[in-house]
């Protein structure tokens, strides 16, 4: 989990999200309606190879595809920093992205 500040929530924690995934859960972005929660691939990133520090991370379809990454999949630390297996990803407020899902699977 990462930490970042929301304009909406102020500091919060949250899972490492692509640009797409953050443009979406931001209720002012138009990028909403692009990235839909179903597709979403969940993996983890393993920081220090030890199991001690485990980075929560959310991409979306395009982003999984493009990378080869798989749900559930669990990256060490030293391979989620190449640029070729992982897009950008940033802290998300876990705030937005749970509403963002909720607001989304009732659609
Ligand atoms: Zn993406
Ligand atoms: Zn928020």
């Amino acid at each position: 989990m990462g930490k970042m500040f929301c304009m909406t929530h102020g500091p919060q924690y949250g899972p490492q999200c692509c640009s797409h995934v953050l443009a979406a859960i931001d209720a002012s972005s138009e990028a909403q309606a692009s990235v839909e929660p179903d597709g979403l691939v969940s993996l983890s990133l393993d920081l220090l190879d030890d199991r001690q520090i485990v980075l929560s991370v959310l991409l979306c379809r395009a982003c999984a595809m493009q990378y080869g990454r798989t749900d559930g999949e669990v990256l060490a630390g030293n391979e989620g920093g190449a640029p070729a297996v992982l897009s950008w990803t940033c802290p998300s407020c876990g705030v937005c992205l749970e509403r963002w899902m909720r607001h989304s699977t009732v659609r």
